[in-house]
This record gives C-alpha cells, structure tokens and sequence, in this order.
C-alpha cells in the first residue's frame, strides 16, 4: 500500500523526542514489509541543511492568518533511492533556526497554530497525489497534534485516502483560543463539542482523534490509560467516545541505529557473547573518565530526557543527596527542559562533582555511550506513552528501573525471586510514584547487582529481547489494509 507519513519531526532531520525516532523507524521496517511509505515534513532551516538536493514539485497558496502562504512542495533527494522525503516550504513560517516548536527562550513560536495549520493544509493537498508523479496514497497516517488538521482537512476532499492518527503524547494538545480558530478561518461548523472545541478552546489534537478513520497510540498499557481520568489530560471523555476505534500498538526501535555490535558512539562495541561484560565495563570506564566521575566498582546509573515533571526528573533530583551519602553509586544526567530543573541540577552536580555528571544539552552522541557505559538506566516516569530509552538501555545490557505504566509496564519486567526464577526479568519496576519508592528501588537494584550470577541473568535477558519493528510494523500494516 502507498502510506503517507505527516510529521513535525523525523530522525536523522530533525528529532527532540521519540516521536522523530519513530518517524523514521517505523516506515524503514513497513517498507521492509512491502508497503510504499513516504514522509511529509515541514522545510524547517536545519531539514533544509540536512539534505543533499532538492527538485520542486509545486505549489499551492494556502490561507495562514490574514494573509495567504505560497506552499511549495520540495522532494528531497536522500541517499537511499528507496526513501522518499517531500518538504512543505513556506519560509515565513518554517525557515528559522533552532527548535521546530520553540524560540530561543524556550517559549513556543507565537505563531504555531498558523505554522502547523498551514502544513495540515498542505498535506491534505496531497490526498489526490504527490505532484508531478504518479504516487497517490491509499492512507495518510499523521502524529500528534501538529498534523492533527490533516483528518480534518482530508474529510473535504472526495475520493479521499484513509487517515489514521496516532497520539504519541496526550498532555501536549495544540490548545488555542476561539480568536485563532476564527482567524485560521477554519470551518465555522468545527465549532463544535462534537468536533474541534475544546475547554474554552480548539484543540488540534482532538481533531486528529475526531476526524480520523482510526486513532493509535503507543503502546496497549497507554491505550488503557488515556481513557481514565488520571492519565487522559481531559480527553478521557473524548477517548471512551471513541474507544472502537482507538487501538494501542508498541512502538519498535531501530535496531540498526542502537545495537551496541556497531554503535560508532562507543568505546568498546560489544554484543551477546561471553566478553560481553567485559567489553561493556571499557565504555563505562571511558565514560567515568571523561565526565570527571571518581572510579568506581558500583553502578553508575543514567538518565537521558527532557528535563520535566513527566519524566520523574525531580524525583531522581530529591532523591540523589540520600544515594550519595548512603552508597557509592555515580549518575550521569543528560537532558534539557524546565529551567528550575536544570538549575536544581547544576547545584547538585557542583556539590557532588565526582558523583553526579549533568549534562544540559542535547548530544546524540553522548546519549548512546550512556545506554552503553551504565550499569542502570533511571526512568521513573510519572506517565509514558511508550519510551524508547528503557528500550534502548535493555538492548545494550542496563537494566531500567521504571515507574509500572503506559509502555514501561508493556516492556520492562520486574526481577523478583519468580521472574529470576523463570528467566524473565529484565529491570525493576515500582508500582506507586515517589522519591521512597525509586530510593527503595535502586537499594533494591543495588542487592542484585551484587550478585553477579543474577545480575548477568537480567542483562542478558534484557539483551535478547525482541524490541525491533517487526510484529508493530505488522500491525500497522494489518491495520492500513483494514
Ligand atoms: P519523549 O519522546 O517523551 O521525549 P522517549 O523516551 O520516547 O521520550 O524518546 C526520547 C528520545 O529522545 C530518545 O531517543 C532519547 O535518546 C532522545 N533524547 C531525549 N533527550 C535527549 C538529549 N538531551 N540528548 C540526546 N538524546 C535525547
């Protein structure tokens, strides 16, 4: 089948989050499978650097707010001749450096609701074709609220290709007052409880959900969890509404990328064999030494992600000053986000500078020495869609220590005297969220680690696991061809 891919971000081009790794992994594995997957992305500056040549296929002039955009559409040329990448060129709105969503200061762009309305447009132009070729697509498959007008743009066109909407993440909603929802000059009958509005506003999310022909999201726990008032951010009503046609599927992880057989990030490539964990301790010492971490035969344990309260950052923030005095674990801390966090953070690492590393920035790089170097990964998420890091750090033998819920629950298995027993255990795993509950968590992390017998049990568990695209990618296919 001809599926087309819309998205705000898409790995190697530009990526702040799982849903970039996901746009580009996911269409790799469904054109293993024989399905003809194309992506649309916004003609940002550094998607515009990041390619070799571009060819114009066209243009369409779209309205934006008070005035009218020339949209161009660009075909990329990339050095797999099998991937295809098309740009939606409007500079006014996309030609800016830094961060897809926000300005230098951290602040969203003042003008994304026209910015992502524009691009929706743009893609619901090509429901009839991509120009200048002969490749019309059967589906078009749009994530997360910035493409969430595409299902609601393709319901006005006739003959149309199917929409399916996934929600990466529920609590970001592209929420705007009524003011722009009537300057976007969007239908005036999308004003609608039933439709597009939304507490006191418009949610471009919700029209994502309420215009597409099937909405996913990532991982079957979330799928639950999004339709219960503690994790539906509001949208619980919305969700149990359209149940029937909500459906959770795991998200996979390239396992070409993050195989730690041929990582070129690492010191030491190592794979399943019996030097594995003697060839995984030379990235750890590597990483001690260049982040300036004491020597250690404890665990240094990691943590990469965005700097907010979703990710259980400032739970590990307030329980480090106990970890430190009472054990002689090291940390390692990659991330950006909140600035509060982050200042919490430099005054940490100041106090313990040979065991807390804290890296403020954003580094590819760095972040796949820490799945290697770790011996544990931290991840006590408060809610997680899906996660890739505690999949990455199970592919690379460091066992995540996660908080029971969305895709951590679908994916990390608790060690207890059963699941050691039966060879299933693959991390540890707490049930409430809180500081005593993590504490007690790495302490009981800690125990195991000093029994190398279980501990090489778990990690090599956690090593074998299958966490590629294969059996996701078949559902999705299954799903198109529904
Ligand atoms: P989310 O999408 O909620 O941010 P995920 O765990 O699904 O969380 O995916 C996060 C992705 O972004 C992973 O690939 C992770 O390695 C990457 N990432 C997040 N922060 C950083 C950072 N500061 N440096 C490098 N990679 C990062």
């Amino acid at each position: 089948m001809n599926i087309l891919f819309a998205a705000s971000e898409a790995f190697p081009h530009v990526k702040t989050g799982g849903l970039g790794d996901v746009v580009h992994s996911l269409p790799l594995a469904l054109n293993k499978q024989g399905d003809d997957v194309r992506l649309v992305l916004p003609a940002y500056r550094d998607v515009l650097a990041s390619v070799d040549s571009l060819k114009e296929l066209g243009y369409w002039d779209l309205p934006g707010i008070g005035v009218t955009h020339r949209a161009f559409i660009l075909q990329a040329h990339l050095q797999n001749p099998e991937e295809y990448l098309y740009l939606i060129d409007v500079p006014a709105l996309f030609d800016r450096a830094g961060n897809p969503y926000v300005n230098p200061q951290g602040f969203n762009w003042p003008d994304n609701a026209e910015r992502f309305s524009v691009f929706s447009r743009a893609v619901a132009q090509l429901a009839k074709g991509i120009p200048g070729t002969d490749w019309v697509p059967d589906v078009i498959h749009s994530h997360d609220w910035q493409t969430g007008l595409v299902p609601a743009f393709l319901s006005m066109s006739y003959p149309r290709p199917k929409s399916v909407f996934t929600i990466h993440n529920l609590a970001y909603d592209g929420h705007f007052p009524y003011e722009v929802f009537a300057s976007l000059t969007l239908p005036p009958e999308w004003w609608s409880s039933d439709l597009l509005e939304f507490h006191d506003g418009f949610s471009m999310l919700k029209s994502g959900m309420v215009f597409s022909d099937h909405i996913t999201t990532v991982s079957p726990t979330y799928a639950k969890e999004i339709s219960t008032p503690e994790f539906g951010y509001r949208f619980e009503g919305v969700l149990q509404h359209l149940g029937n046609k909500l459906s959770g599927i795991l998200n996979g992880i390239d396992t070409e990328i993050w195989n730690p057989e041929t990582d070129r990030h690492l010191t030491k490539n190592y794979k399943l064999d019996k030097n594995w964990q003697k060839n995984k301790l030379i990235n750890k010492q590597d990483l001690l030494v260049k982040t300036g971490l004491q020597k250690t035969s404890a665990p240094l344990l990691g943590f990469i992600g965005r700097l907010v309260e979703q990710k259980g950052i400032d739970l590990i923030i307030s329980m480090l000053p106990g970890l430190f005095e009472k054990t002689d674990i090291a940390v390692i801390i990659l991330g950006s986000g909140n600035a509060l966090f982050e200042e919490e953070l430099r005054l940490l690492a100041e106090k313990y500078p040979t065991r807390l590393a804290v890296h403020i920035c954003y580094s590819e790089e760095l972040a796949h020495k820490i799945e290697a170097g770790c011996d544990m990964f931290l991840m006590p998420s408060r809610f997680e869609p899906c996660g890739l890091n505690q999949m990455y750090s199970l592919r690379y033998g460091t066992p995540p220590i996660v908080n029971f819920t969305g895709g951590l629950a679908d994916t990390v298995i608790n060690t207890t005297a059963k699941t050691i027993k039966n060879k299933t255990a693959n991390g540890f795993v707490f049930d409430k969220v809180s500081v005593e509950a993590l504490l007690s968590t790495v302490k009981r992390a800690l125990k195991v680690y000093n029994k190398p017998e279980q501990w090489q049990q778990i990690c090599e568990t956690a090593m074998a696991q299958e966490l590629g695209w294969e059996t996701s990618a078949k559902k999705y296919q299954e799903l198109y061809q529904k």
